[in-house]
This record gives C-alpha cells, structure tokens and sequence, in this order.
C-alpha cells in the first residue's frame, strides 16, 4: 500500500438496509428501494444533497425475512459498506420504487446508532483504506512481496488468472478482466472476485465480515477454486459456449439464485464501450483549448483502463462529463442598441435616474470599444432597491444569458475556486458551475453581496475572488477542480453590495461603486403600481379583473406596514394580498365582506362597480349576498381589507408622540438597510455626577457622548442650564442616563453628536425639543458641527417618519442635490456650522429662549 493516509468517507452515514444481497467494496449493484425507511433516505439524501459527500451512503445487508419487515427497525448487522450513489431512478409503476446504482467502496462498523428515523443515520468507523486509483505502472513500483500475506496473494492472483484463462479473451469483458487483475491493488482482488463469481448471500456475507485481510483472502481463495473446478467440469461435459462465460462474470441483481440473475451480456458491455466512445467523440468535439484537450485525453485514457467498481472511475467520469459540457467557445452574439437599452431600462425600472444613466454610459462605451476591460460595476445600496434587477435587465438589454452567485457567508475559497480532484467528494466552484448552468461563455455573471464575503482557514475568498475579476488575469482562470484555465475574459461581471464599509479594500479597487439610494414614498407607490402590483397578479393567476389595490391602498401598505428604504416587504405584503384574494376567488365568493359595505377610498377605476356596491350595501351581511354578487366584480383592497389580511398597523407611533418630555430627541442614522429615524432618551437622578450609556454603543458614541456633555457643561452659564439642586454644573450631585432604544442593535459612529447635545440641553433646561425635527452631524468639543454620510437615506427616513424640519451640518448642504424635489419641498432643511445654531433650531422660540432670537440659522428649505 502506498504511505498517503487515503480517502477518509464521512464519519455519520445514512443506513440503507437491503435484502438484495450483499455489496462488497469494489463491486457495483443495482439495489430495488422499497421500504419507507430507504425511500426517505434516498428522497433526502439522494434526491436533495449537493454534494458528492452526500451521496455517499452506508448499505447493510438485512438479515430480517422481508416478509416480516416491519416498521421498527431490526439489529443491524455490525459490519456494512460505504457506497456511491452513482444513479438513482424512481418509477412509479407497479408502486412507487427507486432503483440504486450503488459502487462500493470500503467497509465500515456501525459505531453507535445516533437516530433511527425516518431512517437510521450511525456514526461509524472506516475499516478499510480507500486508495487514489493508481495506474498499473504506479502500482508495479508500489507493489512488492510482502512476507505471508504476500504469498497468499500470489496464489490469489494466479487462481483468479487461471479463472480468467479459461474463460473466452474475445468477450470484451473477459479481456477486460483480465487487464483488470494487473492493475487493481492485489488487496481489493477478493472483493471484486467474490462479488463477480457464483456465490450466495451467506458466502458473501462472509467475505464482508472478513475485515483483516488474510481472513478474507483465505475465505474468498475456496470459492475462487470452486468455480474453477465448476467451470472444468463444464468443460468436459460440453463444449463451452460463449454464453457460460459471459454468465459466469454476472453482475446481480441481488442473490445467486440461478436463472434470476441479470448476466453482463454483449448488449451492457457494448453500452460501456460505447459510452466511453461517445464521451471521446464528446471530448474531442467540445471545442476546447489544446491544454484542456490534452487533460482530457489523457483521463480518457485512464477511464478506459479502470473497473467501472471504481470509485475512482464514478469521479473520473463526472469530472469529464463536466469537462465537456463546459462552454468553452460557446458564446451568445452581444445585440447592444443604446437606444432600444434605454426604453428597456427605463420600462424595467421607475426612478433611480442617476443609475440608468451610468449603466447607460457603462454599455455606451463597451459598445464603442468592444472590449470588457475597465472597472466592474458595484452597485450598492439597501436591499430590496433593484440592484439585482438592473443586472438583470443590463443582460436583457445584451442578448446575455444571466447568472446570480450568491456569495453571502461565503468563507471558503473553494467555493470560488473549487475543490481539488483528491478529495471525495470535490466540486468545482461557483464561477465554473455558472459557466456550466449557463451554457455559453459570454454571460452577465451577478456577484451578490460582496460585502459579506467571511474569512476562515479555509483561504481568504476576496482574493479568489480578485483573481476572477481581474482582467490580467482571468483569461486564464484556473478552477482547482478542472486543474485547466478557463477563459473567463468574455464574462461580464457586476457586483451587488449593501455597504461599501466590509468589502475587502483590494477588491474595492477593481469595482466602480454606483450608490443606489432607498425610495421615497411617492416613488415606491409608482413602482407599486407599475411594477409590483401587475407583477404580484400574474404570479398569483389574478386579472386586474379580480383585484383592485387603489393608490390610497397602496400609500397604507407603505407607511403603516412596511417600514424600508426599498420594495421588498411592500411586494411581499402585496403578494399576501393577492394569496388573500386568490383563495376568495377560488372559493368563488368573489366579492369581500368589506367591499360590499361602501368603501371610503373611492377606487379608482372601479367606477363601473358603484351602482352595483350601492345595491349590495342594502343586501342582507352573508353568504346569500355574496353568492348573490355578479362574478365580474373585482374585490377592491380598501382599508378595511387591508386590515383583514394584513393585521393591526405594525408602525404607527408618531414622532410628535414620543416626544412629549424633556429629555427626548430624534436622530437620523445609518444603516446598511438605509436610513433610520431613532429616538434619544435621558433621564437624571441623583448621584455622583456619573455619565451612563446603553443601548449597545460603539466607542466612537461613547466618545461623542462625553464631548456632548462637556461642551454643555462649559456652556452651561451661557445657555441657563440647571443641574437638579439649582447650580449652574449639570453634573453636580446628578447623575445622567443616555439611553439609545433598539438596544439589540449595535450602533457606532460619531453622526449621533448633535442629537446628543440637544437631549442634554432639553433635560438640563427642562424645555421640549420641537416635535417635528429631526437631526444628524458630528460635533467637536469647541462646539463647531462636521459633516457626516447618508445624508440622502437619512432624510428619506425622516420624511418616511413624518418630520418636518431636518437639521444637518452645513457641509452637507451639496448633498441635498441628491435629495428629490418632492421631499425637499416638503421639509424645512436647517443647515448648522456651530451647535448654537442646532439648538436654535431644535428648541421652539430659539435657545436659550426667546430672549436670543438673533442667531436663527439660516433656512435652506423650501428650495
Ligand atoms: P436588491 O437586489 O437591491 O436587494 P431586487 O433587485 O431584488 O433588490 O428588488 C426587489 C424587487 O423590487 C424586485 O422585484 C424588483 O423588480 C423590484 N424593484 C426594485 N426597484 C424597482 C424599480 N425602481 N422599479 C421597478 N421595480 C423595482
């Protein structure tokens, strides 16, 4: 045996018990799946796994009549082998079956039974060594006399030639054979003759319990001598038939009951020489690269060679069936008309102008210098802003085909790069996979979350990753699995990302971040109507017939409901809607409760209905009415529908409701989910003059919090600031609380200073802050205001939450550009340089107080 350690099988195997007979390592069955236990195994494991690891199962011959099979489960046979699942078929005649295809490959013991339903799953324990195939060449070198067991070998081998010589050479399975025996591993010959000559089960069962290895050659070597004996008697009793030797060498359908057994006819090796015909034809009219031909040759050649009982040759052959179905010169034709790429944008997507127009640009050049080398795009921004469905419709615009890799949580760099053939088990990573999916070369390729690539032992994927995206170097993309470049130049990659803060700085470089922003309210009732609503019918069956959701509707759905600078839980609440009215009308009560009685928000469109809703009104509550209804009447989503199927309003506390006490006041964060309203708390007592934080704070807000405090204490005479026993120190004999509600969530970042300060100024002076104002900046301990990010995401969240007035740093002012007319004109926009021109603003009248009206700042809005 050579010194590497060998292929190890999973330590927890799925148990499949068959009565079919016993399947030895090396040899290969069919094996009939009947019983409730074995179809679940196959239905979850089989049927469902990914990988190779997972179609690795443990069979154990049942030794249980299977007449008297029952539910519980009987004693395991200790002893079992570990086999491949090389093909699975389900039929459904005469009664629901699968068939297995199973190889086997080493033996193993059942450990410890760890579950016995819906079917038993052990931990259990290798028994024997699972070798790379080696080549005969290899093996001549590795293999040498070793001591007893090395004659007992030897005689062995020569029985099992001396079977073979007696059999026809011209039958392609005895030639077969026969070179087989040179170049298998003298230790594996007892398995593979045992489970190829005429044994029963019981014998057979013997050679599986056989776990050192001179028991089994010493238990396999009679029986080999017994079909020589067999067949010599044959011999004399009458000329031998081609037919004998070809039944001799019988691959079963389980047990050796004579006659019942399916014999390895001309008509199955044919198929075999064919198949292995067919994948060279395949290989050699694939297209591909010299490199990559020569690969495949050369694995062709092995295949040839090997036993198809090898487990080595189920992987030989999945890597060139990969191999050849890989697209390497197939690729779609690029139809890129700029004119017919904008109406396709624009009708794929509402809004995000700013977007549309660079990818506009983005194709523009390509088209104009044919050529892919420049920056990949990233979009990033909130989820649920389209920034899949651009690249989507960038493939459409193309002619592309279109593939998403998610790479979320992905910490391995195989995932990317694949796996190497060595071990069981090995795939190819997510890029060559797409290639195959996708069939050409040439796709858009959507590289999803970026910004949530992990890190682990297993190799850092940001640097896989960089390799696939650098144009340098993709041209000769080497998968660890295929082990030959692949030409990934003609790929056309985009990437996605929520926040730009996590993606790996390298590969930051290579992107051109594209910000898309969170929508307004108005925006995402336009995208609802066109886009989500049509799209939520179609998918649930419904007409606009059927269901009508009026923009008031929508407008609900929107701020009471969902709470998101995208669209995604508006779709989803949608698609509930329409789940709702679909079963109404499958039930054929086409008409809602509510909509017969008269509906406040007059749908539009539905004017037809009115008359009709009048007369129903007057009907008597109940199923007579409904049945009563005509079927072309479409049920008409108002608020009290809404309410019926989507629940109490999930956000309705107003801002000015909170902010009812001193002490209290709004911020404006940020968040890789988009902007966010959030609510500051503080309360004195008395104390020591301590400063507590809670709500989860970074250092950066704990730091803001003591600048804030300090700059309040040194300003305390100017601005009348009390502390609890009347002296000017607000800390004196005071302790104060600052508490940041969603405590579950960590926030850091210094844009929380200005919120801070005003809280203070409200508690230590005992005023409310102006309920309609919300604000953001960093501020300094000299009390001057810098500009923070987000601006645009934070006041969408503001307008989202009803506030009015908005307070951000006057460095900022540029940003309310981005802002769209709409909003703007709905909020006063405060721009504030120094903190006394935030609390100005925040507190009614000016602060101090009204007797300070001079430094009102200066009031942007209204633009
Ligand atoms: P993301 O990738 O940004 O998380 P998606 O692309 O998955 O978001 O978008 C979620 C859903 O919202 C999709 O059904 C998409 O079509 C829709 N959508 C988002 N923005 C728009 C828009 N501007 N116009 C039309 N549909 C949109």
């Amino acid at each position: 045996m050579s010194s590497n350690s060998g292929i190890q099988i999973p330590s927890r195997l799925p148990l499949l018990l068959t009565h079919e007979g016993v399947l030895l390592p090396g040899s290969t069955m069919r094996i009939s799946v009947e019983t409730a236990r074995n179809m679940h195994l196959v239905k979850n494991r089989l049927l469902k796994g990914t990988s190779l690891k997972s179609t690795i199962i443990g069979v154990i011959p049942n030794t249980r009549d299977p007449e008297h099979d029952t539910e519980d489960l009987p004693t395991l046979h200790s002893i079992g082998t570990a086999g491949l699942a090389v093909q699975v078929v389900g039929s459904n005649w005469p009664k629901p079956h699968y068939t297995l295809l199973i190889t086997g490959l080493c033996r193993f013991r059942v450990a410890q039974l760890l579950k016995e339903g819906p079917f038993p799953v052990a931990e259990v324990e290798q028994l024997d060594k699972l070798e790379q195939y080696t080549s005969p060449e290899e093996m001549s070198e590795a293999a040498g006399p070793d001591g007893e067991l090395g004659e007992l070998s030897q005689r062995f081998y020569q029985a099992a030639v001396q079977l073979v010589g007696m059999l026809d050479m011209s039958v392609p399975v005895v030639a077969k054979l026969r070179r087989l025996l040179d170049s298998l591993p003298r230790e594996t010959l007892p398995d593979v003759l045992a489970s190829m000559i005429h044994t029963s089960n019981k014998e057979k069962l013997q050679v599986l319990d056989a776990v050192s290895l001179e028991e089994r050659f010493k238990k396999t070597l009679p029986l080999l001598t017994r079909q020589i004996e067999g067949l010599k008697l044959l011999r004399k009793t009458r000329k031998p038939r081609l037919d004998d030797d070809k039944r001799v060498l019988a691959v079963r359908k389980g047990g050796v009951l004579p006659g019942r057994q399916f014999s390895l006819d001309e008509e199955g090796d044919d198929e075999d020489g064919d198949d292995t015909a067919v994948l060279e034809r395949k290989v050699k009219g694939a297209n591909m690269p010299e490199p990559a031909l020569r690969v495949c040759l050369k694995e062709l050649k092995r295949l040839k060679k090997m036993p198809q009982s090898m487990p080595e040759y189920a992987l030989t052959r999945n890597y060139l069936d990969l191999m050849v179905e890989l697209p390497w010169s197939k690729s779609t034709t690029d139809c890129l008309d700029i004119h017919a790429a904008r109406v396709l944008l624009d009708s794929d997507h509402y809004a995000m102008e700013k977007l549309k127009r660079r990818v506009l640009e983005y194709l523009a050049v390509r088209q104009l210098k044919s050529t892919l080398k420049g920056p990949i795009l990233c979009f990033v921004g909130p989820p649920g802003v389209g920034k899949t469905s651009v690249g989507r419709s960038i493939a459409r615009t193309l002619g592309r085909e279109f593939h998403r890799i998610a790479l979320g949580g992905v910490c391995d760099q195989s995932d990317i790069r694949g796996h190497r053939r060595t071990y069981v088990g090995s795939m190819p990573g997510r890029i060559i996979n797409g290639l195959k999916t996708v069939g050409v070369n040439n796709p858009v390729f959507l590289l999803d979350e970026v910004d949530k690539l992990g890190k682990s032992l297993q190799g850092d994927p940001a640097s896989a990753l960089l390799e696939v995206l650098d144009p340098e170097q993709n041209h000769s993309f080497t998968d660890h699995y295929l082990n030959v470049a692949f030409d990934l130049s003609q790929v056309l990659f985009i990437a996605t990302a929520n926040s730009t803060a996590t993606i790996p700085p390298a590969l930051l470089d290579r992107m051109e971040v594209l910000q898309v922003q969170g929508y307004t309210q108005e925006e995402k009732v336009e995208i609802a109507h066109r886009h989500l609503i049509p799209h939520q019918l179609e998918q649930h069956g419904l007409t606009p017939q059927q269901l009508q959701i009026p923009q008031d509707t929508t407008q609900d759905i929107i701020s009471k409901y969902t709470r998101e600078a995208g669209v995604r839980s508006l779709e989803r609440k949608i698609g509930a809607i329409c789940r709702a009215v679909a079963v109404k009308v499958a039930e054929g009560h086409n008409v809602t409760k509510s909509e017969a009685a008269p509906s406040e928000s007059a749908p539009q469109g539905a004017e037809h209905g009115e008359g009709k809703r009048g007369r129903r009104a007057e009907e008597p509550d109940g199923v007579s009415a409904d049945m009563a209804a005509p079927p072309d009447m479409p049920i008409v989503m108002d608020h009290i529908a809404l309410k019926d199927i989507l629940g109490p309003h999930v956000f309705e506390m107003e801002v000015s409701e909170r902010l009812t006490l001193p002490g209290v006041a709004v911020g404006l964060a940020w968040t890789p989910l988009g902007g966010e309203i959030m609510f500051v708390e503080a309360s004195r007592m008395e104390g020591e003059g301590q400063l507590t934080l809670t709500g989860q704070l970074g250092d950066v807000m704990k730091e803001s919090a003591h600048l804030a405090m300090s700059w309040l204490r040194s300003n305390a005479k100017t601005y009348q600031l009390t502390n609890l026993v009347g002296g000017s120190d607000p800390l004196e004999g005071t302790d104060i609380h600052l508490h940041f509600p969603a405590g579950a969530v960590t926030k850091d970042g210094p844009s929380a200073g200005v919120t801070m300060v005003t809280v203070l100024a409200s508690l230590f002076s005992g005023r409310l802050v102006r309920s309609d104002v919300a604000m953001t900046g960093e501020i300094t301990l000299r009390g001057l205001v810098l500009p923070v990010g987000g601006i645009k995401d934070k006041v969408l969240a503001a307008h989202r939450a009803g506030v009015k007035r908005v307070i951000i740093p006057k460095r900022n002012e540029k940003d309310l550009e981005e802002i769209p007319a709409n909003v703007r004109k709905e909020l006063d926009f405060v721009t504030a340089s120094n903190l006394d021109e935030v609390l100005n603003a925040a507190f009614d009248g000016g602060f101090p107080g009204m007797s300070n009206p001079l430094t009102l700042p200066h009031i942007v809005s209204k633009l």
